[in-house]
């Protein structure tokens, strides 16, 4: 089989031409692949049309945001109607309270409501006010996992195992030259008895613990059977707060995220991606007392952003939340991705293959390995050749797989069951050719 036998000639064009003014002619380093990015042009559900004209199944749905399909007529909708008033930025709205309401009903943790614009941004507001309401300063952050790019949570997202240290005391490496990273401590994932020996140690000057509920970050890693609750209660006894980063988990297993979907109430959560279809918003949301060090009379933690509930992200967020608040798109995301596990599972197992799906709430990845992928040190299992070739093989057959082995690949609501079918048509011969 001829691999990447497609006409990409424009994409490289275009790479070569924007080399001279844009570095590697990508605007964030995630976009970069290798021999040169993908520019694309078009977009409608899950399809996806490059500028030389191929058409693919979209399963990256820009790194997990566009949860009911690429331009959803309502949301596109909500947006034109909102940009017809003219309203951009600097105001606040009736809308705004509306939406920041909307959360309140559909989080179980949600009292309080703040928006900003980037899941990096809301974080980073979440650790402010984390530190402002606990009067400390270190920050414990899961190996592996990916909070954003700035200082406190670029660490430790893909560190060499040779810097790693020990899996019961991870060192903290940076991800990034540029970084001042002094106050992040880092755990391992689903693994309670070393996060509480780390946590005990450093009660006294730890603010808070960051997590992704499910680490998407890695592909996907579940939490195993009790563990969130532990971390819950762990942190609880310890007077750490617990800042559940949803960047990615939310909305996508439960209307109320995967606290909901795990009954575990975090103190802090951060939302984006999904919670706009795409479009710009973000949203920090917490308990009322912890929220209210932010407040601009008495507070003491600065909360702003010239950008803040732009209307855009706003009227976006409230047409997606709308279809996203009464878990159907929820069940037909789940019930699909375990239609994709299990198939897969027949796949490997007929093909006699060590591979595996793992994966829940429409974001997955397939895995070439002979174990759970559990947390970071479990992904060094993984045969990151098999899963270039198998992504070739994809990208071939017109199904738009990233080429990175530790991706979290998405579908949406606009996923048929005819996309479906041909995404594990395409695995079944990509497997034969790996
Ligand atoms: N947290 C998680 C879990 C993420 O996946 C991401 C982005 N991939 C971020 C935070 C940062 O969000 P943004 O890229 O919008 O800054």
């Amino acid at each position: 089989m001829k691999l990447l036998n497609k006409n990409l000639s424009k994409s490289k064009e275009l790479y070569e031409f924007a080399q001279g003014f844009v570095v590697r002619g990508v605007h964030t380093n995630f976009k970069y692949m290798y021999p040169h990015p993908i520019y694309f042009q078009r977009a409608k559900g899950s399809k996806i049309w490059d500028v030389d004209g191929n058409e693919y199944i979209d399963c990256v749905m820009n790194f997990g945001p566009c949860i009911l399909g690429h331009g959803h007529p309502k949301v596109i909708e909500a947006v034109k109607n909102r940009l017809e008033t003219g309203l951009t930025v600097g105001l606040e709205t009736e809308l705004n309270i509306k939406v920041a309401k909307k959360l309140v009903e559909m989080v179980p943790s949600a009292e309080m409501v703040r928006f900003s614009n980037t899941g990096t941004e809301a974080i980073m507001h979440a650790i402010h006010i984390a530190r402002g309401y606990t009067g400390k300063d270190k920050i414990i952050k899961v190996e592996g996992g990916y909070n954003g790019w700035y200082d406190d949570v670029l660490v430790s997202y893909r560190p060499p195992l040779k810097l790693a240290g020990p899996e019961t005391s991870p060192n903290p490496v940076p991800d990034s030259g540029g970084l001042r990273v002094k106050d992040t401590l880092v755990i391992p994932f689903n693994n309670e008895e070393v996060a509480e020996k780390i946590i005990k140690k450093n009660k006294e000057e730890v603010a808070a613990l960051i997590m992704e509920p499910i680490m998407f970050n890695i592909g996907c890693a579940l939490p195993k059977d009790g563990y969130l609750k532990a971390i819950r209660e762990i942190t609880e006894e310890n007077d750490v707060l617990l800042i559940f980063d949803e960047v990615r988990t939310g909305f996508r297993v439960a209307p109320g995220g995967a606290q909901q979907y795990y009954g575990v109430i975090p103190d802090l959560t951060v939302f984006a991606k999904a919670i706009a279809n795409g479009f710009p918003l973000s949203a920090v949301v917490g308990k009322r007392d912890i929220m209210k060090v932010t407040d601009p009379v008495e507070g003491r933690v600065v909360y702003a952003g010239t950008y803040n509930a732009n209307q855009i992200g706003v009227a976006a967020a409230s047409a997606t939340l709308e279809e996203l608040s009464d878990g159907s798109v929820q069940k037909y995301l789940n019930e699909s991705t375990q239609y994709l596990v299990k198939r897969f599972e027949e796949i490997a197992e007929d093909k006699g293959i060590s591979a595996r799906i793992q994966g829940i709430g429409g974001s997955f990845q397939v895995y070439f390995t002979d174990r759970e992928v559990i947390d970071y040190r479990s992904t060094f299992h993984v045969d990151a050749s098999k899963y270039m070739k198998f992504q070739k093989v994809m990208f071939d057959e017109n199904i738009y797989f990233w080429p990175k082995h530790l991706f979290c690949h998405c579908i949406s609501a606009a996923h048929t069951k005819e996309d479906l079918e041909k995404i594990i048509n395409a695995m079944e011969l990509a497997v034969s050719n790996i």
